[in-house]
């Protein structure tokens, strides 16, 4: 048996211990919560997301209805991660499952074949958006002039559209959930229009526009978002070695906007990052596109909200806004 990050859609719950009269009283309580309930525990929709975003949207609006999982584990990079047998396990005995799309989870194409369970629905998240082409940035290889980005969650607008397919997913699953699933979106929809606000606000005066990424090109949907220009290091994968020529194209951009802070993403090697931001005389903030969780922010219980309000402090920062 493989271990797990196992989540419930309600973080409180968590196992301990039990003495005999607890155990009763647990008993008791579990029957009247059954006879009150349409739902009993065999019905509790079981859900597996590929990455952070979609694990807590599926939380928020499926409330204490299912059990949601993350399906890479602590720290995976979600574009070069390798999937493993029990994977495909967890994914054949899921009820729901839900990935962003082909350009962020290749790796999908051959598990999805492989799954035979008929009563698994799959949702693709990016379905029906229409995607950015990459960024027209000059640092992209020769062969990847058709990629996609795919780093949808970055849109605050797309989240919630998401979050209407995930209602619907979930709705036809568990009909008599669905006034509950609809109230519960309603709520965490809200909340992603107030980040979207802030982060308007937040950025609209600024002496900046454009922000440097010695990552990947992961905020591409925040940058056309918020009138921002992203310039990456990396191509949309992080596993797209930069050349020398493309390091000093950057380098030279940043000398030419006159940059002094270089944004650095925690998954991806920091070394370039240090190279130019050496070379420029700027100093190093942190952007977390989000995808996964390390270990640490997963007991901590970090959320999604958590992230995006540190990168919006991340980049007012360094692009000197008001
Ligand atoms: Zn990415």
């Amino acid at each position: 048996m493989i271990k797990r990050a196992h989540f419930f859609c309600n973080q409180n719950k968590r196992k301990r211990p039990l003495n005999r009269l607890s155990l009763i009283l647990v008993l008791v309580l579990s029957l009247l919560v059954f006879q009150s309930s349409n739902l009993s525990a065999s019905d509790e929709i079981n859900i597996v997301t590929s990455v952070f975003p979609l694990k807590e949207f599926a939380e928020a609006v499926c409330g204490d209805r299912g059990e949601v999982s993350l399906l890479l584990p602590p720290g995976a990079e979600i574009h070069t991660w390798k999937p493993r047998p029990s994977d495909i396990v967890r994914i054949s005995s899921a009820d729901i499952f839900i990935y962003i799309g082909r350009d962020l989870e290749p790796w999908l194409h051959g598990i999805l074949r492989s799954v035979k369970n008929p009563k698994l629905r799959i949702l693709e998240a990016s379905q029906g958006i229409s995607l950015m082409e990459e960024e027209s940035h000059r640092h992209q290889h020769a062969d990847e002039h058709e990629a996609v980005d795919p780093h949808i969650w970055l849109d605050f607008e797309i989240d919630q559209i998401i979050i209407d397919k995930i209602t619907a997913v979930l709705s036809e699953v568990h009909p008599e959930g669905s006034s509950i699933f609809k109230r519960n979106a309603g709520i965490y929809k809200e909340k992603l229009q107030k980040l979207d606000i802030k982060y308007r606000e937040g950025l609209r005066s600024c002496v900046h526009r454009t922000f440097i990424i010695g990552g990947h090109a992961a905020f591409g949907y925040l940058a056309r978002r918020y009138n921002l220009h992203q310039i990456s290091l990396y191509g949309l994968s992080p596993d797209s070695k930069p050349t020398a020529k493309q390091l000093i194209e950057v380098i030279e951009e940043a000398k030419e906007h006159k940059i002094k802070t270089i944004y650095f993403e925690i998954a991806v090697s920091d070394d370039l990052t240090r190279v130019i931001s050496e070379e420029i005389g700027a100093r190093i903030l942190v952007l977390n596109p989000g995808a996964n969780l390390s270990k640490e922010q997963l007991r901590s219980g970090v959320t999604f909200f958590d992230i995006m309000e540190k990168n919006l402090e991340s980049l007012k920062h360094g692009l000197i806004c008001k």
